[in-house]
């Protein structure tokens, strides 16, 4: 097979990045767009000894799983959705199966224990418009038009689209009055390549239950001309809370700048998960889908199963949502988180909920747990210090093995482990699991439609000896 053949051939699985996988004669191909079920035409577009990748050219039969209207124009050229021309509920299905995979596979879990303590992945109801955050890219088209929108996968091209099926129907509009007053005040889009041009960005937040909205324009200068006619403008908009602008000169990916400043009402919103109230300022971390982000606790609490007389750790806490979420069943909280400043926005969240069970450390976990233990062995006369359940919610990389060990020798009764890799999860549980731990409950929670993402949630619970 060489690059520019052309092949026809059946799609028999899929990879992790939600492509899909066929095979001539034991040569396998993955094919961005396409899904398992489909019969494509496609043009190898780089070969290897026993693979290539390859471009759609045509479905020729379609997958009984393709959707045939989908909800967005740009799915295959943007790159924030991976598999939104798939049907919702085999999105989720292969999203669970990813899970399990990787739990026998990596985790050495055996299936028969599995299906014992998986339950069905928990997916929407309603899987569309459900990002509570969106960070358009601003730029200009080849006609020096000024667009919105996304970036293509892997690329920083903006890709136009202004009616992002997962976000709210609000940013639309939001984003045609600032373009608008753009172009009346003629006022630059940012220019990557150059570093010239004043809008970088414009982030969107909405509060799902307060309804407030925030509107942040990230800026390669100092200030906005006529800033004033924009946020007159902008706050004619139903819920328009915050108007702010960041400024960010810096010749980076990363999106915001450091600083906030004010241009009309205040600087964050607030919403709700669950009945703890959380104050959102432009660069806070705030789960983007807020109606999954409540079941997810909800579980993490029902696995818990906390009584009220348990002290919880809550690693990698965040800006303390886990924890807020279960000090009310609990007698007291600890969370540790690395990030200063959401370490700041957790005791603050803490305390316009008038909740006092809790206490934030900044550090990381793997040092933050083991020197409290042994600050707390030399207060007790050398007694070791007992964890009675430990939460944890790593990155992408999961948990260091020396944290594992520390929660093993605190004699921890209850581990649930919330994860967004099921590959880095299964790594840790089988640690855990060969150290006299076994696994009690097991779901993966769609936290994010049409992506290949896959939010985990696991307890497990210390053999008795
Ligand atoms: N539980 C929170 C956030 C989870 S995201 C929520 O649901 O909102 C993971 C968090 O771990 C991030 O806030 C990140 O800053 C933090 N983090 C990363 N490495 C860490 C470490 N070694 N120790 C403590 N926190 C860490």
């Amino acid at each position: 097979m060489q690059k520019n053949d052309v092949v026809t051939v059946k799609i028999e699985d899929m990879g992790s990045n939600g492509e899909g996988i066929g095979k001539i004669d034991g040569y396998t191909l993955f094919i961005k767009d396409s899904m398992i079920g489909d019969l494509v035409e496609a043009r190898i577009m780089k070969a290897k000894k026993n693979y290539a990748y390859a471009r759609l050219l045509n479905v020729l039969t379609p997958s009984e799983y393709r959707v045939e209207h989908p909800a967005c124009k740009v799915v295959r050229s943007c790159g924030g959705c991976q598999i939104q021309e798939m049907e919702y509920g085999r999105q989720l299905r292969f999203k669970e199966d990813k899970v399990r995979e990787n739990l026998i596979r990596i985790g050495g879990i055996s299936k028969e224990v599995l299906s014992k303590v998986m339950e069905p992945i928990l997916g929407m109801e309603e899987p569309f418009a459900y990002r509570n955050k969106a960070q358009f890219p601003i730029g200009t088209d080849r006609n020096g038009k000024i667009v919105a929108g996304f970036y293509a996968g892997r690329t920083h091209s903006i890709i136009p689209n202004m009616k992002c099926a997962l976000g709210v129907e609000v940013n639309e509009r939001i984003l045609r009055c600032v373009i608008e007053f753009m172009e009346e005040f003629k006022i630059s889009a940012y220019q990557e390549e150059e570093h010239r041009g004043l809008v970088r960005h414009v982030l969107i937040r909405y509060g799902f239950r307060t309804k407030e909205i925030m509107v942040c324009l990230v800026l390669n200068g100092g200030g906005i001309p006529h800033g004033d006619v924009l946020a007159e403008r902008l706050c004619a908009i139903e819920g328009m809370t915050s108007v702010t602008y960041s400024m960010n000169r810096d010749r980076t990916n990363v999106i915001m700048g450091k600083e906030i400043r004010l241009l009309w009402g205040q600087t964050y919103i607030t919403d709700w998960i669950g009945d703890v109230k959380y104050r959102i300022s432009p660069l806070s971390f705030f789960q983007v889908n807020p109606v999954q982000t409540e079941k997810l606790y909800g579980l993490a609490l029902q696995y818990a199963q906390l009584t009220g007389e348990e002290t919880v750790w809550d690693l990698y806490c965040g800006i303390g949502t886990i924890s807020l979420f279960l000090a009310k069943k609990a007698k007291q909280v600890f969370g540790v988180e690395v990030v200063p400043q959401a370490v700041l926005d957790a005791r603050n969240n803490a305390k316009i909920n008038g909740i006092r069970n809790v206490e934030f450390f900044e550090g990381k976990a793997e040092e933050v747990l083991p020197e409290f233990g042994r600050r707390y062995e030399e207060e007790h006369e050398g007694m070791k210090y007992h964890a009675d359940v430990v939460v944890v919610d790593p990155p992408r990389k999961g948990c260091e093995e020396g944290l594992l060990r520390t929660i093993v020798e605190m004699g921890a009764e209850k581990v649930v482990y919330v994860s967004c890799d099921p590959a880095t999860l299964a790594r840790d549980l089988k640690v855990l699991c060969g150290e006299g731990y076994e696994v009690e409950r097991v779901r993966a929670v769609d936290q994010f439609p049409h992506t290949v993402h896959v939010e985990t949630i696991v307890s497990i619970q210390r053999k008795t000896s």
